[in-house]
């Protein structure tokens, strides 16, 4: 059993010409609200790939807090855990993705923010009672190093996608069995830039030292630097059109966990969920570009 705890957002996705200037109005095109939050689109990732997934998080009792539950739903995760707060929106991004390709970003925690260490009370058993715990950086510190806790507690694998990049304690760290920054992530956590495979593994020796056993560093379209035991190597991924990279790390996670969850060896495990990854970037969208595991069998199979 997995369960993910995490944030959940409605994304409004604008296409524009470029980016407006404080006081200018430019007319954008291809409005679109797309479920997303990374919390969400870990749980919704490792749900299609089959695995047995429970998912604690907070939405809104707006209309898109009532909508996502029913998605989760049929996307077979379990929402015991899923609360809706009164008299408050579900957390938001508003995306700006520009002719040129760039994006630009600003959101907002609103429901998100009150999944805390007391929110979360109700939901120690299912942690206790999980093989994965599987976490981002979205959500209140205090209610993410709560749940570390009581997995580490119980024996329960505890799985961090430290995104968006922040500092961290040694005492959450020290909770971690397996890390997944990116090259950003991995430079606000270490102070180490990672421009190499020797810088890599130097950042991953500094989380080796804060107590974590498997430090998988994500390189984009290059693939995942995999350190265990001090010993690195680069696991590559696959080579595919990108037109929209949005989770795409957050479809890895997802994808990762599952495999793990079946007992793939580790490299297995990252190839896995290369794939799923990489067909995530071939479309548009959050959770609208997460693949099913039939999909993702076809793609290693091809
Ligand atoms: P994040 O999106 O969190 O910054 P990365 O960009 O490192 O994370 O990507 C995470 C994973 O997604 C990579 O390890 C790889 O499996 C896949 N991926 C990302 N970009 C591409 C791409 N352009 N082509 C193929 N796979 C990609």
């Amino acid at each position: 059993k997995l369960v993910v705890l995490g944030s959940v957002n409605a994304d409004h996705v604008l296409q524009v010409p470029s980016f407006p200037r404080p006081g200018e109005t430019l007319h954008g095109r291809n409005y679109q609200v797309i479920p997303g939050g990374k919390g969400a689109n870990q749980a919704v990732a490792a749900a299609r790939l089959n695995a047995d997934t429970g998912f604690i998080a907070c939405v809104g009792d707006d209309a898109f807090g009532i909508n996502i539950r029913e998605n989760f739903k049929m996307d077979n995760i379990n929402i015991r855990g899923v609360k809706m707060e009164p008299n408050c929106p579900t957390g938001i991004a508003m995306i700006q993705v520009s002719d040129s390709g760039e994006n630009s970003i600003c959101i907002s925690a609103e429901a998100n923010a009150k999944l805390t260490a007391e929110a979360i009370e109700s939901d120690l058993e299912s942690i206790r009672n999980a093989k994965y715990l599987l976490m981002q950086l979205e959500t209140p510190l205090c209610g993410i190093e709560k749940a570390a806790q009581v997995a580490k507690q119980a024996r329960t694998n505890v799985i961090l996608n430290p995104a968006p990049a922040r500092e961290l304690s040694d005492e959450l760290l020290a909770c971690i069995d397996v890390i997944t920054p990116n090259e950003t992530e991995a430079e606000v956590l270490t102070g180490i830039t990672v421009t190499d495979n020797e810088s890599a593994q130097e950042a991953a020796n500094a989380l080796h030292g804060k107590g974590i056993e498997i430090v998988m560093i994500t390189l984009g379209a290059k693939g995942v630097w995999l350190s265990q035991n001090g010993r690195g190597t680069l696991i590559e991924g696959f080579r595919v059109e990108a037109l929209d990279t949005t989770a795409a790390g957050d479809t890895f996670n997802g994808a990762l966990v599952t495999g793990l969850l079946e007992d793939l060896p580790l490299e297995s495990a990252i190839k896995f969920a290369h794939a799923a990854a990489a067909i995530s970037v071939t479309r548009f969208g959050a959770q609208t570009s997460i693949p099913s595991r039939a999909e993702v069998d076809a793609f290693l199979a091809e």
